[in-house]
């Protein structure tokens, strides 16, 4: 399930400690980065982990959607029944928005009980994994800096299939739902050109953290 959140309650961190975005299509390696921004000692907040949570054994949003959509759509485990989910909202537009009023104030509001709770530790600064960041409206107007991680579409596919049980033409039908390529180069302050290897990716973040780090440092606050 793909999160796609407004962050409107963050603007309480605004200027407080530096908010960066972190975002790419499906498969372009957003966890790769955010998993080495986090060794480095960036808070990472996953908002695809938080819909995972909620929607897990007991998850908060489990009793919502169980009422709604009916007790098929749960697992025998507890959790959401991702793949018959997935088949629903992918067909029919009202019930991915039904799914969507359910889950996103949930996630709001994790995300930010995570990111008071990351400041609260005396976080350096904090890193939004949003998949959906440019098609979810007014992400961009709270961050201080929005990374991209691109890739080729060929590169995306494959990386997803390895991965997952999807098919490509599964992969190219999310892909098609998600803002283009270009739309993300254009409102990128940093891109992050996963073409190479892990190694070779690793480097470009650890010269992406140093810029973060100085952006930190424009904070009267920080240390
Ligand atoms: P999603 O949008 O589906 O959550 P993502 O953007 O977070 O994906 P990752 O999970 O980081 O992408 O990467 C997708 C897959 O490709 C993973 O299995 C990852 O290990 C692999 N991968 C990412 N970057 C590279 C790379 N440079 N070289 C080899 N494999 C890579």
């Amino acid at each position: 399930m793909a999160t796609a959140t407004s962050p409107s309650s963050l603007e309480a961190l605004r200027g407080v400690i530096p908010l960066i975005g972190l975002t790419g299509g499906i498969g372009s390696g957003k966890s790769a980065v955010a998993k080495r921004l986090a060794q480095l000692g960036a808070a990472v907040i996953d908002t695809d982990l938080i819909a995972h949570r909620i929607t897990a054994n007991q998850g908060l949003a489990i009793p919502a959607i169980a009422a709604h959509f009916g007790q098929d759509f749960i697992a025998a485990d507890g959790s959401l029944d991702r793949a018959k989910m997935r088949a629903l909202v992918f067909s029919d537009p009202v019930a991915r928005k039904q799914l969507e009023e359910i889950t996103h104030p949930l996630i709001r509001a994790e995300t930010l009980g995570d990111a008071l709770a990351a400041y609260q530790k005396g976080a350096i600064y904090l890193v939004f994994v949003v998949p959906l960041l440019l098609e979810s409206g007014n992400w961009r107007s709270v961050l201080d800096h929005l990374i991209v991680v691109d890739c080729l579409p060929e590169e995306q596919i494959e990386r997803v299939m390895r991965r997952s049980k999807l098919s490509r033409t599964e992969v190219e039908q999310i892909m098609a739902s998600q803002a283009s390529r270009s739309e993300r180069l254009n409102a990128a302050d940093t891109v992050i050109e996963n073409h190479a290897g892990l190694e070779e990716l690793e480097l470009q973040v650890d010269t992406l953290h140093q810029k973060l780090l100085k952006i930190r440092g424009r904070f009267s606050n920080s240390a």
